[in-house]
């Protein structure tokens, strides 16, 4: 059995990180390009700014914060209509972690909550059932959110709520994948990214097979990371030397927890509940067919979104106008190109979703970097 501490001993040693900048920077005068990467994940995010890999690494090689966090793509109509349901009589919204907090159209789910409506913030979706249980007569919704790393989890809650027999339970589900969150960023024209670190939570279910069709298509190196220090720098290491060899391939650097083909069980359950829903609105990076889940007709007297259809708001709502969150997502600016960086917007009051979680990138410059430290000098 795995133990935590494996997963993250010997990972974050400052001697390994620097001899491994030293191998980077050695490959890195040996390009003719400067390489642009996009990390997918906000979690990698995090770790970059965290521990100052930045400063590491030689002139030549740029970050491109990609839209890899749940709640930093969510657009604002789908937090309407949370907020929607939990204004109606009755209904007990449940939510997980920093959901609460990202701003819709109308204020957050917090504002809501304080102004009376039943919001119920959780770590464990499981206690999903014990708030229907101890609430038989109110409806209770759970606001699904996350990739392919947190679907499983969702898929088990409703499998339970059928075999408990928990008629109250009801789903609003906004469970999106990767690669076409890939294939958005690379159709976009002016995509500049050329190697991908892949997500580390996600490949673990879905495996890093799903990363092989963009491998091929585009011709750029992924590599899937682990979230310490020392996985980032070896990841980048790896990209660098398939660019200086002048190849494209697949590569798994977190191999302690990542395979190939993934966790197998995981994916058979997500396939029993779900299907592909044909579109979904991207914060950033707009609409994209095929990105997002949806539940299978069999379970439509689960579906929130079908219970509610005649109260919930449908109308696109864009950012506010200061926020640059969509050029973030897509790679096209940084979180310190955003006029209201650090002072109309931080953790405290965030104006955009990418201020909100702590994956999210303008989060992790803030946390990290400060209002006007240096600038990043690889952007
Ligand atoms: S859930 Fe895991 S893989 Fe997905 S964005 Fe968060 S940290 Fe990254
Ligand atoms: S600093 Fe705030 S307003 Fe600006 S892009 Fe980031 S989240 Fe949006």
């Amino acid at each position: 059995m795995l133990e935590l501490k494996q997963l993250y001993q010997g990972f974050r040693d400052p001697q390994t990180i620097a001899s491994l900048a030293q191998d980077i920077a050695k490959v890195a005068r040996t390009l003719k390009e400067p390489i642009n990467i996009m990390e997918v994940c906000g979690g990698h995010t995090h770790t970059i700014m965290k521990y100052g890999l930045l400063d590491l690494l030689p002139d030549n090689i740029e970050f491109i914060h990609g839209p890899g966090c749940p709640v930093c793509i969510m657009p604002k109509e789908r937090i309407d209509q949370a907020a929607v349901l939990a204004q109606q009589e009755d209904v007990i919204l449940v939510t997980l972690g920093d959901m609460i907090r990202v701003p819709g159209s109308k204020g957050s789910l917090a504002s809501f909550r304080a102004k009376g409506c039943d919001i119920r913030p959780i770590y464990d979706p499981l206690d999903t059932l014990k708030i229907a249980r101890d609430n038989p007569h109110k409806t209770v919704v759970f606001f699904a959110i996350g990739f392919e790393t947190s679907t499983p989890m969702t898929a088990v809650l409703l499998q339970l709520a059928e075999q408990q027999k928990l008629a109250n339970v009801f789903f609003h589900i906004n469970h999106v994948l990767v690669p076409p969150a890939i294939d958005a960023v690379m159709h976009d024209p002016n995509a500049r990214v050329n190697a991908f670190i892949g997500p580390a939570h996600v490949s673990v279910i879905s495996g890093a097979k799903i990363y092989r069709p963009a491998v091929e298509q585009y011709g750029t190196p992924v590599v899937v990371s682990g979230f310490e220090p020392v996985d980032v720098m070896e990841s980048i290491l790896r990209i660098m030397r398939q660019k200086a060899a002048g190849k494209a391939e697949l590569d798994i650097q977190y191999s302690r927890a990542v395979s190939e083909q993934g966790n197998l069980a995981a994916q058979a359950k997500v396939e029993q509940f779900f299907q592909i829903r044909p579109q979904f609105r991207w914060r950033g990076l707009g609409p994209i067919p095929n990105s997002a889940l949806q539940l299978k007709p069999e379970y439509a007297h689960r579906d929130a979104e079908l219970r509610f259809k005649n109260c919930l708001p449908v109308k696109e709502i864009d950012d506010h106008k200061a926020c640059q969150c969509g050029d973030i997502l897509r790679g096209l600016a940084k979180p310190k190109d955003c006029k209201v960086f650090g002072r109309g917007c931080n953790p405290e009051t965030p104006l955009g979703s990418c201020m909100v979680s702590s994956e999210g990138a303008c989060n992790a410059y803030y946390r990290y970097q400060g209002i006007d430290s240096k600038e990043q000098h690889h952007g």
